[in-house]
């Protein structure tokens, strides 16, 4: 016999699932097995919260709308495509570098069987990177590559391998954050290394590394400041006043950069060495994204000296960093177009970090004449500046025509209908100013742009 519980009184009037799922779902063409999977947990979370004396009775409709949506998001694909006006080319909120079309071809045809760790001709096993290290190596003329789920894979697993039980050197000037989740000091705890920080936050010295360096060294790290810039009273070291001490100490000397492109980007007025740059100038091992100015798929990629190169390989941690094939396929993809020469028509994120202002105008007056004759108060063609974003070239500002629209009403409520739109457009905001960025826009997107402008204009 059930005892007289209140809290059991309490669940019995909740509604049945079946009740549940037909209230939410009544006239929404909501499918039946996400109604029934979101009805479930919206009644366990009402039971939980009733148990914890959270709430009191819990008004059906109150529980009919979560249902609902919560059933509109599980059949949402995710995740969900959006067009991006924001003039950031590399937007960590919207996944980094969009892939070229031919590089999302070549994952979904890896997405079946495929050779991955078969040698055809012998039928015997072999790696997954023998393919994208040739490449790797031929592109940068590099000792030995290697490829791992990301870059803070790359750096956990260069710390862990080459300072195990040992110090890692890094001036506290490059002792950063990059995205909430990505802490130098966080990763290296996380490592079987140990931080040895020398120097202060603006100036460090080469007595200060020469100091710290010694039998207990295990690298001498160098972190590129992606997303932000130090400037007056500083001092900092290159690789190439770091690389003689690192030999003389037999300790390797390793550059995170974060970014790393193979296109020489300097001869189009954009300030980025190549990638290898760094092992040029001293560093025995660089390590970057894949999708960051590279143009591919995430992944971490390091270049350098074979022995230590093996080493990582070797350790279980790189197992479990391993890159997907999906990836694979997409970045043994890019780095062919990179090899052929092709790169700088087919990667999105260089045509779109080269786009002339030609270019650039013609989309945004393709914007404006579209938009004659909308609601808005005013729209206009201005000189704006993009930046690149996604922790890569932080002191680049990129100019180049914008579409500012003033709207009647609140340019903050705009941006988010604009979100919230069946194909969300996502714009910037500069003070009372809608501003539509064409540099991140392909000319195939105008049309819909305009059409979800224009709607949302009145
Ligand atoms: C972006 C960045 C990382 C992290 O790279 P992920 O590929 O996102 O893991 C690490 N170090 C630096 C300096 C970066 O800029």
């Amino acid at each position: 016999m059930e005892r007289p519980d209140p809290v059991n009184a309490r669940y019995r009037q909740l509604p049945a699932v079946d009740r549940l799922v037909e209230r939410a779902g009544k006239d929404t063409g909501l499918a039946r097995w996400s109604l029934l999977a979101a009805a479930r947990a919206v009644l366990t979370a009402a039971r939980a919260a009733l148990r914890d004396e959270k709430m009191g009775g819990e008004d059906s409709g109150r529980l009919a709308a979560r249902t609902h949506e919560l059933a509109r998001c599980l059949e949402q694909p995710f995740p969900q495509s959006v067009l991006n006006a924001t003039g950031v080319v590399l937007h960590t909120n919207l996944g980094r570098a969009p892939l070229a079309p031919g590089a999302a071809q070549a994952a979904a045809a890896a997405a079946g069987y495929g050779a991955l760790e078969m040698d055809l001709a012998s039928g015997d096993r072999t790696s997954r990177l023998r393919h994208v290290s040739q490449l790797l190596t031929l592109l940068s003329g590099a000792e030995a590559a290697l490829v791992v789920n990301n870059n803070a894979a790359a750096l956990l697993l260069a710390v862990d391998t080459l300072a195990n039980g040992r110090e890692v050197i890094l001036s506290r000037g490059e002792l950063v954050e990059i995205g909430g989740s990505f802490r130098l000091h966080e990763i290296l705890g996380a490592s079987r290394a140990r931080l040895c920080e020398v120097g202060t936050t603006n100036r460090t010295h080469l007595y200060d590394y020469q100091r710290a360096v010694g039998p207990d060294t295990g690298l001498i790290l160098k972190v590129h400041r992606s997303n932000f810039e130090l400037r007056g009273y500083t001092h900092e070291l290159s690789l190439q006043e770091l690389g003689p001490l690192a030999r003389e100490q037999g300790v390797p000397l390793v550059e995170d950069r974060g970014s790393g492109t193979f296109v020489d980007l300097r001869r189009h007025g954009i300030p980025e060495d190549r990638a290898w740059a760094g092992l040029e100038q001293g560093a025995d091992l660089v390590m970057f994204s894949g999708d960051k100015l590279l143009g591919g798929p995430q992944a971490g990629i390091v270049l350098g000296r074979r022995d230590l190169v093996e080493r990582m390989a070797r350790n279980p941690l790189a197992r479990a960093l391993r890159v997907d094939k999906l990836a694979l396929a997409a970045l043994t993809w890019t780095l062919r177009s990179l090899l052929e020469g092709s790169a700088l028509e087919r990667l999105p994120v260089l045509r779109m970090l080269l786009a002339s202002p030609r270019e650039l105008r013609a989309r945004a007056e393709r914007l404006a004449k579209g938009l004659e004759g909308s609601g808005f108060a005013k729209v206009s063609i201005e000189e704006g500046g993009s930046v690149v974003g996604g922790g890569a070239l932080p002191e680049l500002e990129l100019s180049g025509p914008v579409v500012c629209i003033a709207p009647a009403g609140s340019v903050g409520e705009l941006a988010r209908r604009l979100r919230e739109s069946e194909t969300p457009l996502l714009v910037r905001v500069q003070r009372d100013t809608l501003v539509v960025d064409p540099r991140t826009l392909a000319d195939e997107d105008l049309d819909q742009v305009v059409a979800i402008l224009a709607k949302l204009s009145h």
